[in-house]
Formats: structure tokens, C-alpha cells, sequence
């Protein structure tokens, strides 16, 4: 029997697996097929505190799993296939299936990040990460005085918008019907701002570039079908996130988007079940906050564990 299973190798499962490994709880840290979570699909992370030079996302990620090995952190390659609960005649304990290995442990950190959507374009994934990204904070200053698209109508396009103005020469969002999804204060915050324009009834239907480059976008329109093409050196996707909670659907609560619900010490309703990072967040996103929940998550098992032994 495992003392705890961390679930998911992203930022907030690797800085669980640091607090729990250097509290000698020997965490089993199980990591999917996208290792390093979203991390890995960003260039230079310059918000993270400690780097002032900025960091490149793949590589913090390989040096947050070197330091919970440092401290004892285990790692198993593989896939959750189920999560179950199981009881013994004190305590829960949870059963986890990892291409078809059964793992018992005591206590469970649920960190299995979430997905950005994408559009479903061969020419997005040519150019993903060399123009096509999916989060305006990490990549968005490396596109300063060049004009950048955005493609979405919710807060997230419009709070990606906003962050863009301030570091990119022009914005345009493309947005596939005629009105937003936003709230109304981040609506009126893009739409008022200057360095905003909105193409309304459209949809990207191809991301055109040169050699290793983006020089633009190719539009429709869904009225009447005209194709325009728009230069732009990048195009960011803000048309929501899927959150990796499937496999716990079901078990424990989940919101209507699928984000696993907690209370505030990262606590699900199953007793010795957290979470922390993208899979229960659904506001910050960032990598320095799914830190911050890894951390609280791994004094959350702990404090758990010591309970249940007394
Ligand atoms: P969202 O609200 O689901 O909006 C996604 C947007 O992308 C919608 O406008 C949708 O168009 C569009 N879209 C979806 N699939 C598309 C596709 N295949 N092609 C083109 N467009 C597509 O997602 P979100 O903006 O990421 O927000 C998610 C949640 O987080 C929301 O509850 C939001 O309020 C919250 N959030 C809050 C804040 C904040 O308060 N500061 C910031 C960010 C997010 P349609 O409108 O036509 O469906």
C-alpha cells in the first residue's frame, strides 16, 4: 500500500511530489502521456518567480522532477485507466489502475492538468509553438510590436486579448458568431480598447506561414462564406480548456465543465483525495499558482496521514 499517489507530472504534481518526498511520504508520482503538462508546450516562461532571465517551460519542468527524485519522489509511466474506493475496516483507501497495474494508496493528489482546445487545423499543429499558442501570458511578449490574432468569444478571449494590447502592436480577435460569450466588463474592456478589433461571424479555417514562421490567417465567414486572408505573426487560441477529469467522473464532484470541485485545502468530498492545479482551476491557470496548490496539497496528504495513524 502506497502512503500517496500523485496523479499527473505537471508543475502542480511535481511540486506535490517535492513537499511530500522531502516529508519522506515516498510519493508514487504517475505520469501520463502528456508529461510535464502544459509546461512542456511553452517556450520561455518569464513569470515565474526566481528566473529573471526567464526560464524555458520544458526545462523548470525537467528540474522540478530532478528535485523531487533528489528527495525520494518515485515516477510510473502509464495511463489511469480507473480510480476506484475501496475500505478496509479503518480508512478509505483508493485503487488506482495504470495500463492495467493496480496501485493502492492511502491518499490521492489528483493533478492531471487540463487541455487547451484547439481547432482541429494540419496547418495549427505545423506551426503550434512557432506562432500558434494557446496561452497569451507565457507567449505573448515574445510577439512585441507585431500584430497577433485571437480566436474566441468567452473571458479567456477577451482577458488574452486585453494582456496582448499591452504587449503586441494590435489585436484582432476572430470571433465565429456576433456577439461574445464574455462577461460583460471583460466584453467592454476589449471592445472599448483601442488596440482591439473584433472580426465578427468568422472562423480561422487555415494558419498560413513561411518556412518555420506564421504570417497570418485565413478567414471565413459564416454568413456568406468569403475567405479573407489577415497578416498576423501569431494566432493564440483562447476557446476553452478541457479539463483531464474523466477518469474520476462520477467518484467525486465535478462542475459543469468538468473541473473537480474543492474546498479551499484543495480537499475533495473522498477523504485523503486532493487536487491541485488546471484540473480544479478553471481561473488562474498558471503555472506559479498550480505550484502553489501542489504545496498545499502535500500538507494537506500529510496532515492526512498523520491523522488516520494516530
Ligand atoms: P468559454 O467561456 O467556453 O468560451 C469559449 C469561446 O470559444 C466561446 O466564445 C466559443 O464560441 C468559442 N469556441 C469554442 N469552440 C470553438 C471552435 N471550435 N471554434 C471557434 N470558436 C470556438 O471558455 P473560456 O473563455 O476559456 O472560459 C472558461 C470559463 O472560465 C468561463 O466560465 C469563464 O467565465 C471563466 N474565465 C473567467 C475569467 C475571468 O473571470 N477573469 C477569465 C477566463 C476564464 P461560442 O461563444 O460561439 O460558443
Amino acid at each position: 500500500m502506497e502512503k500517496l499517489v500523485i496523479i499527473g507530472a505537471g508543475i502542480a504534481g511535481l511540486t506535490a511530489a517535492i513537499y511530500a518526498a522531502r516529508a519522506n511520504l515516498s510519493p508514487l508520482v504517475i505520469s501520463g502521456k502528456d508529461e510535464g503538462g502544459q509546461l512542456m508546450l511553452t517556450t520561455d516562461v518569464e513569470n515565474y518567480p526566481g528566473f529573471p532571465e526567464g526560464i524555458m517551460g520544458p526545462v523548470l519542468v525537467t528540474k522540478c522532477k530532478e528535485q523531487a527524485k533528489r528527495f525520494g519522489a518515485r515516477f510510473m509511466d502509464g495511463n489511469v485507466e480507473s480510480f476506484s474506493v475501496k475500505n478496509d475496516v479503518k480508512n478509505n483507501f483508493y485503487e488506482i489502475v495504470v495500463d492495467g497495474e493496480k496501485v493502492e494508496s492511502l491518499t490521492v493528489i489528483i493533478a492531471t492538468g487540463a487541455s487547451a482546445k484547439m481547432l482541429g487545423l494540419e496547418s495549427e499543429l505545423r506551426y503550434f509553438n512557432r506562432g500558434v499558442h494557446t496561452c497569451a501570458t507565457c507567449d505573448g511578449p515574445l510577439y512585441g510590436g507585431k500584430d497577433v490574432v485571437v480566436v474566441g468569444g468567452g473571458d479567456s478571449a477577451c482577458e488574452e486579448s486585453l494582456f496582448l494590447s499591452k504587449v503586441t502592436n494590435f489585436v484582432t480577435i476572430v470571433h465565429r458568431r456576433d456577439e461574445f460569450r464574455a462577461s460583460k466588463i471583460m466584453q467592454e474592456r476589449a471592445l472599448s480598447n483601442p488596440k482591439i478589433k473584433v472580426i465578427w461571424n468568422s472562423e480561422v479555417v487555415e494558419v498560413l506561414g513561411e518556412d518555420r514562421r506564421v504570417t497570418g490567417v485565413r478567414i471565413k465567414s459564416v454568413n456568406d462564406g468569403k475567405v479573407t486572408d489577415l497578416k498576423a505573426s501569431a494566432m493564440f487560441l483562447a476557446i476553452g480548456h478541457i479539463p483531464n477529469s474523466a477518469a474520476f467522473n462520477g467518484i467525486l464532484d465535478l462542475d459543469e465543465n468538468g473541473y473537480i470541485k474543492a474546498d479551499s485545502r484543495m480537499r475533495t468530498k473522498l477523504p485523503g483525495v486532493f487536487v491541485a492545479g488546471d484540473v480544479y482551476d478553471k481561473v488562474y491557470r498558471q503555472a506559479v499558482t498550480a505550484a502553489g496548490m501542489g504545496c498545499q496539497a502535500a500538507l494537506e496528504a500529510e496532515r492526512y496521514l498523520e491523522g488516520i495513524s494516530k
